[in-house]
Parts: structure tokens; sequence; C-alpha cells
């Protein structure tokens, strides 16, 4: 497998500037603020925290002291909060990004009689509420081509009467700007646009939309509240399946499998650190080599892990304080209060925590941080779920219990299946199906049932089997059949398998064969020539010895015998075909599976030597039928008793020949002739046959089980070093 970096891959200048200004500015004063997170990301974020910076959750100034330095993120602020903090005194360090100022500033410089300013964008984003704050002419946001056609049509008068300045938030889809720009240019000839894209942005989109369309898959690297990030996820998906992860530790080993080529971006606010741990863990597992350390490697992440959750993680469940624009703040039950910041809500980007929550609800959250000095809990409600959506699944494992989910991927080693809470589910190839060998490929898509068999939590590691319900839906299956089976009941069954001597066919979960000679009234070679695999029939229980259940298939009423008694009797004329001759007369087929004897003395009103001085093989005679013997299967037939001048010779008497073969579909057993015993005991010896292939089968099945068994042991083992593998990365992370 071949891994794909983005040249324009994590920080980019406005970050990394911003990012040199805070760390400065810590080395420099000691009662330092950020109006909101530095930049979207917690690593990041963290590492200032620890270095004694200060965010202020929400823009109410009276609570930063007024000796205090605030710095001014890259999304900048609004012009009248900056012109507050140097009202009253503090110092204010603008870390604003220069793409953004130069927006800024070109809002400022709007007229607030003559000019309006169309900004396209989210208006709930930062970055667009600082520059809004510069303008003083009418300002309208749209955020796509609908919006603006909205827009247009709702304040067309104000637009019609102004000079239209149109321009960007810096993270804008580059595609969506172009189709904007183009319509505006249909309705305003005096239009001023200002690309304020940021190239940076540009770049990104353009090299995922590249990558994507290059590679099996795609990772994207960073934060899920990054806007720019988010629209890398957005583009890459379109092309080629696409996940989005924060940090190495989100990254599943079952993403890769079967891939070729995978491509990795990451967002602007990314640190370096995090790719190159990205990097690292998927090399990891596609390398699957055990070194020397691991054991160690794993022991100390084990340690590491029970440690953190000793310390810091713990479950608690908090009451609804307030919420704020970032923030929910949370009665935990100690001295502490609980934060709950909106990107800890939910690891679904398009959840809004402000319209799903609301004072007085109570939630269930991790504590992922303690900080004394400031008196407060940081919370995370996404990790509580996802955690405890894999507590439920180790439980599942315990209890045995079925769950459900959707067949979301295949590769060369087994399918994915998604739980509803989320959660990935590697099912091996060998215990997807309930027989080895099936295809996997009809299985995406579907909705399935399986056990898990082997969890770790804490690895986020799941292997499942569906191939253990199916058993166990075959078992019940095989228990309800034998408690309701009595001869001479009717299923409808599918045709699993053909034999030379028979049919094999589902009766529901149960297999029962049908012999050859159950299949027609006529003699046939194969069973293929009346059913194939995957018919449908309807057969009933012949009989049941042993476990065995013999199926019954034709029908009475197709039955030549039963037909001729229903079409024909004796001194009826018809049409028949000679279809062979003996030295004592021709037999003539009269109804399919029925032929009748023409005794030599019936063929003509005179002597004759042999059958073949009147008749021809393959011509059609008229005959009468003198004599039908249902019990030795016999139809005599006449042709002379058809002749006008009648008998012109002395009758001989027609000889009673017992071993004569007048009928080659004999089914009475009563009075067996030589061939009959003959074909009974050929029937005896494959009835034998066909027990002992049985047995042979069902042999081969339960060592196909052991052999099984044996395989799903050693991918569950295998499933154990990958997991081992990703703790490992987790580990140095
Ligand atoms: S993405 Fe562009 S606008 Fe945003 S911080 Fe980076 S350089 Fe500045």
């Amino acid at each position: 497998m071949t891994i794909r970096l983005a040249e324009h891959a994590g920080f980019c200048d406005g970050v990394k500037r911003i990012v040199r200004i805070v760390d400065e500015t810590l080395e420099q004063s000691s009662n330092v603020y950020s109006l909101g997170e530095v930049i979207h990301n917690d690593r990041v974020n963290d590492g200032f925290r620890e270095k004694g910076l200060k965010f202020l959750g929400s823009q109410d100034l009276s609570d930063i002291p007024t000796d205090a330095t605030v710095i001014l993120r890259a999304h900048g602020v609004p012009k009248a909060v900056e012109e507050e903090l140097r009202a009253r005194g503090n110092t204010v360090v603008d870390a604003t990004c220069p793409f953004v100022k130069r927006t800024e500033t070109i809002a400022e410089k709007l007229d607030p009689e003559k000019d309006v300013f169309l900004l396209a964008g989210d208006v709930s984003h930062p970055e667009v509420q600082a520059i809004l704050g510069y303008a003083e002419c009418p300002v309208f946001v749209f955020r796509d081509e609908a919006e603006l056609d909205a827009l247009l049509s709702e304040q067309a008068d104000v637009l019609r009467n102004r000079t239209v300045t149109v321009a960007a938030q810096t993270t804008f889809p580059v595609q969506v700007w172009h189709t904007c720009v183009k319509k505006l240019n249909l309705f305003y000839t005096k239009l001023v646009i200002f690309d304020t894209i940021c190239k940076a942005t540009e770049e990104r989109q353009y090299e995922a939309e590249v990558l994507s369309n290059q590679c099996d898959r795609m990772v994207v690297v960073g934060s899920k509240h990054s806007s720019n990030t988010t629209k890398l996820y957005d583009i890459c998906r379109r092309n080629c399946e696409t996940c989005l992860v924060e940090s190495a530790w989100e990254l599943t080993p079952a993403f890769q499998i079967g891939a070729n080529t995978i491509g990795v971006t990451a967002g602007a606010s990314t640190p370096p650190v995090t790719i190159k741990e990205v990097l690292e863990a998927m090399s990891e597992v596609e390398n699957k080599q055990v070194n020397e350390s691991e054991e160690n490697f794993e022991e100390l992440f084990e340690q590491s892990v029970a440690a953190e959750e000793d310390s810091n993680s713990k479950f608690v469940a908090g009451t609804v304080l307030a919420i704020t624009n970032t923030e929910i703040q949370l009665d935990i039950g100690r001295k502490h209060t609980g934060i709950l910041k909106f990107e800890e809500y939910s690891y679904d980007p398009t959840v809004n925590p402000a319209e799903e929550v609301k004072v007085g609800d109570v939630i269930n959250c991790m504590i992922m941080k303690t900080n004394d000095v400031e008196g407060t809990d940081m919370l995370s409600k996404r990790r509580y779920d996802s955690q405890n959506a894999w507590v439920e699944l180790d439980e599942a494992k315990e209890s045995g219990e079925i769950l459900e989910g959707n067949v979301t991927d295949i590769n060369k080693g087994g399918i994915i299946v998604t739980t509803e809470k989320g959660i990935r589910v590697f099912v091996p190839g060998s215990l997807a199906t309930k027989s080895r060998g099936e295809p996997l490929d009809k299985l995406l898509k579907t909705h399935v049932r399986f056990q898990i068999i082997e969890v770790d939590p804490r690895k986020r590691r799941a292997v499942g089997s569906i191939r253990a319900v199916l058993k166990e839906e075959e078992k019940a299956a095989k228990e309800k059949f034998w408690a309701t089976a009595a001869e001479g009941q009717t299923y409808t069954g599918v045709v699993k398998s053909l034999t030379s001597y028979g049919a094999f066919v589902d009766i529901g979960g149960v297999d029962g064969m049908i012999h050859i000679s159950e299949l027609s009234w006529k003699r046939i070679k194969h069973p293929s020539e009346v059913v194939n695999v995957g018919d449908t029939v309807e057969v009933y229980i012949k009989s049941l010895e042993d476990g065995r259940i013999s199926l019954g298939y034709k029908k009475d009423e197709d039955n030549p015998w039963y037909v001729l008694q229903h079409t024909y009797q004796v001194g009826d004329v018809v049409d028949a075909k000679v279809v062979g001759m003996t030295s004592f007369g021709a037999f003539a087929n009269i109804i399919p599976g029925i032929d009748g004897l023409i005794h030599i003395s019936q063929i003509a009103d005179r002597r004759i030597e042999k059958p073949d001085d009147v008749l021809t093989q393959g011509e059609t005679v008229k005959v009468k039928i003198t004599d039908i013997d249902y019990d030795k299967k016999r139809v005599s037939l006449s042709i002379r008793a058809l002749l006008d001048n009648g008998p012109a010779y002395e009758e001989e008497p027609e000889e009673e020949d017992d071993d004569a073969p007048v009928s080659v579909y004999d089914t009475d057993v009563d009075v067996p002739t030589p061939v009959e015993e003959a074909e009974a005991a050929a029937e005896e010896a494959e009835e034998v046959a066909e027990a002992a292939a049985i047995e042979a089968e069902e042999l081969k099945e339960a060592a196909e089980d052991a052999e099984e068994a044996s395989e799903a042991a050693e991918e569950v083992a295998a499933a154990a070093e990958e997991a081992a593998e990703e703790a490992e990365a987790a580990a140095e992370e």
C-alpha cells in the first residue's frame, strides 16, 4: 500500500504566525488571555493552556483584568471589541491573520451612504462576525448560490441603489465563489469584487480534489470544528471513501485493509506532529511487523491508560447551568464547574449543541482534565458516548447478545459492519457467511446480525461473527422442524445441490433429499433434467429415518397410468407411433410414457412372418385399445380389429408373455418383473450409497467447522496483534 501526503497539509502561514506570536507573548507576559481558542486544535490549545494562557469562552470583556494582555486570534474580532479592550487599558496583541485583516480593511473603507457589502461565508463563523464588525454600510451574508438568489430578490432595492462590493470568508469554497461571482456579474455592471479567499485554502482544496481522485481512500486530519478541515473532508468524500480523524488515536486499522493507495491531507490548524503520528500509525498497520520492544510498548500503554483513567477520565452526570456561544457549563456535583466545549459534545459535526441542550438538562460526560487553579473540569460528552458504546459492546460479547448493523465496507480480509452507534466492527471473511467460500460482495450495504467474539474497548477493536448467528438460527430452525415434522407434510424448499442420485433441498433450515427416482415418472439420467440449483420446489416428506429426510416431488396426477386411466378406455381408437419391434409384435406409444403391444397376430388381417413386413419404425398407425391391465401395467392394441373385412385367417391365441417389457414405466412393486427387480436392487444400492454420502458430507462439514474455528482463532489473534500496534501508536501519543 502507498501512502501519499498532500504537499500543503497542516499549518498554514497564518497559523504558524499566530502560534509564534502566542508563544512569544506567553514568554514576555504572565497574565495573557485569548478571546476563544487560538486555533481549532485541542492539542495546541492545551499546550498554550499549560503555559499559562487563559481562554475566554464568551466575549464578556469584564471577565478580563484590565492589566491583562489579550491576544486577538487568527479569526480576528469585531472592531468594537478591540476598541473596548484598548479603552479598558488592556495590552492588545493583534494576531489576526493578514488575509482576514485585508477583508476587515475592505469592509471598513466602504461608504456607509453609497455602498452595500456582500460577504460570502457562514454568518455564525467568528471570522465573518469579526469582518461584519468593521462595516458601517448595509451588509448581507450568503452561504451558497441559493442564499444569494434569495438575497438578490429580497434586497433588490438596496442593491440597485448602491455600489455592490463582494468579498469572501477566507475558507469559502472556491467553486461556489466563482459561481456566485458569475451570477452577480449578470446583475450589476458596477460590481466591485475582492477575491479574499486565502491562497492556503485554495491550494489545500485543489490538492484534496486531485489527490482524492487518484487514491482509493483519503484520511483528513484535523478538527471536526475547523471550517477548512471539514471543507477538505467534503471535497474528498465526494471522490473516494474518506475518514476524518483528529489524531492517530481515532484511526482504525480496518480502514486501510484492501486499499492500494491512501492519500492524507490535513487542515490548516493541524500541527505537524499530529500528521506525523497519523502517518506512522498507518505505516505500522501496513507493515504489521512485531518489533522486539512491542511487549514493553504494550505494557507501557496499558499502564498509561490505566493511570489516566484513575486520575482523570471519570464519568459524571452534570446538570446544565448555562450555555454560551462556545460551551456548556454544568454542575457536576463537585467544587469545580464542569465545562463542556461544543467541540466535545458530539462526533457529528452537524450537531448544534445550542439547539439540543437547555438549562436543567442532565448530560453524561467524561472528565478529561481538572484545573484546580481555575476551578474547572473540562468535560467531553462525545468521548463518554464513544466509551459507553464500547462498554456496551464488551457486555454484548459476554452475554452473547445479537447486535445489528450495516455492512459498510468489504476488504480482502473480511467486511466492516457499522453499528447504529457508529462503531466499526471487523468480521473476518470466514465468519461472514454460513459456509466457507461464499462471496462477500453480496453483503455490501446489507443489514446483518452478528455476535461480538473479541473486543478491546481501550484499543477500539472489535471482531464479530455473522456465522455464529446463522449457525444458531440454523440450529433453532432444525429444532423447530423436528418438533413438527411428519410424513406427508408439504414444504416449499430451495434446491441447494445436485448429485447423481438426487437433489438436496433446503426446506427451512434443514436439508432433505429427493431421490432421482422421485423426481420424475420418466426415467432420467441426472436430476438436472428436472431441477436446478436455486429452483424453488414443492415437496413433501416421504420418510424420516435416522435423521435423514426423504422427500417426494413427483405427483400422482403426472403418473402416465393415472393419465391413461382418466383419458382412454378399452375399445377406444387412438393414433399410436411405432417405437419398437420384436418377433412377437410391435410396441406403439399411445400417450407419453406408455407403449402398448400390437401382437403380431393383430397387425394385419393375414398371417405375417414378422412385424416389419407391415409396419415401419416411427410411423403413426390407428389402433384399437383391446385390453388394459393396470396391475401388470400392460396395454394391448390391435390394428386388425379396425380392418373392414375382419379376420381373414384363423386367429392364434395371444400368448401371455410375462417377460415382455410392455411398458417402460412400471411403478407398481407388488408384481415386480425381472427388470423391476433389477431396478429395485439398483435403487437399494443407490440408497446405501446415498446414506454413505450424507454421512461423509456431515463428517466433512464437522471437519470444516473445526478448521474454521481454528482459522477464526488465528484471525482473532491477528486482530489482537494489530490492536497492539495501534496501542503502540497511542502510547507514543
Ligand atoms: S487558512 Fe488562510 S486565512 Fe486562515 S489562518 Fe491560514 S493563512 Fe490565514
